[in-house]
């Protein structure tokens, strides 16, 4: 009775979805159709009222009994202590009050139906309302846990693995590794990724390893031609510096030469003043002395240097 009230109550879930999403209103009617058209066992009960001090699980565990629940779950009471400490802890006043004595029972019915339709827990894994259904033990969620705490105890392994060269880093890394495989034998798919992790980790080391060789390589190669672009550097500020001193060179001896054709020049001129002087004192002893020659002849047949007689003397 309770399986096909069940059956028909799973029409518009989607156990897969894994995002909230509408559900149509002839789906709910459908569902509270069925609820109403499903004979119980017996007339139903309510819950009664707390007394001033609280409950007790024994408390609840009879509230079930009483209700008729155990007919319908025969099993219901054995979520009332998880579920009792759930909604004590979660309780709003200072004791348990009845209110809280309806969530316990509306729990522990839930924690039921739960176990009996696996499309039920599906969609509330996935709606990612697991722990909202107090004292509810969801296997998807507990795997979930156990992976992310193993990808836990690797990720500072693989932090480790850059600085840890030496054999001993290396060891206790294998170390832990088989200490988790102890630990958790039902999680092998993902120690085999974690494993193809590891090889590919060695493979992109060594990948590392030889990029460093030859990045070395590249810079042992720069640092030689850096050494020869030095050396040219200075093989061509000595030929600068030759070439400077071949100009100044150059700029003295075109001085000197200046100079010495200044000299030559100045020579010239007072050659040339002294030509000058010269032919001035000649030109005058001429001038002056052409009468005295003129009259020496008209009266003296000797020259007045030797002695000597004139061959043409007509005088004679
Ligand atoms: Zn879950
Ligand atoms: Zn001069
Ligand atoms: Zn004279
Ligand atoms: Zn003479």
């Amino acid at each position: 009775m309770a399986e096909q009230m069940l059956l028909g109550c799973e029409l518009g879930f989607k156990p897969d979805e894994k995002n909230p999403y509408f559900t149509m209103s002839t789906h709910l009617n459908t569902i509270k159709a069925t609820y109403f058209a499903t004979p119980l066992p017996h007339t139903a009960k309510e819950i009664r009222n707390a007394k001033n001090d609280g409950f007790t699980v024994q408390n609840l565990k009879n509230e079930l009994a009483h209700l008729g629940l155990t007919t319908i779950f025969p099993e219901i009471q054995n979520h009332a202590e998880l579920v009792y400490s759930e909604v004590d802890k979660r309780k709003k006043g200072s004791v348990l009050r009845t209110c809280d004595l309806f969530d316990a029972v509306e729990h522990c019915q839930l924690n039921c139906i739960l176990e009996r339709r696996p499309t039920f827990k599906k969609f509330l894994h996935n709606q990612n309302g697991c722990h909202r259904v107090y004292g509810f033990k969801c296997q998807e969620c507990e795997k979930e846990k156990k992976t992310s705490e193993i990808w836990k105890t690797f990720e500072p392994v693989d932090e480790a693995t850059e600085d840890t060269m030496s054999p001993e880093g290396k060891k206790s890394r294998d170390v832990k590794t088989s200490e988790s495989q102890k630990k958790s034998p039902e999680a092998s798919p993902s120690l085999q990724i974690l494993q193809e992790h590891k090889v590919t980790q060695k493979e992109s080391d060594e990948e590392i390893q030889k990029k460093s060789a030859e990045i070395e390589e590249l810079k042992r190669k720069v640092e030689e031609n850096l050494k020869i672009a030095e050396e040219n550097e200075k093989l061509v500020s000595e030929a600068t510096h030759l070439i400077d001193t071949i100009a100044e060179l150059k700029k003295e001896h075109s001085k000197q030469t200046e100079k010495f054709l200044d000299q030559i020049s100045h020579l010239e001129y007072e050659l040339g003043m002294a030509k000058q002087a010269s032919e001035m004192r000649s030109g005058k002893k001429k001038k002056s002395h052409t009468n005295c020659a003129s009259n020496w002849l008209k009266t003296r047949k000797e020259c007045p240097s030797c002695n000597g007689t004139f061959l043409n003397s007509n005088r004679n």
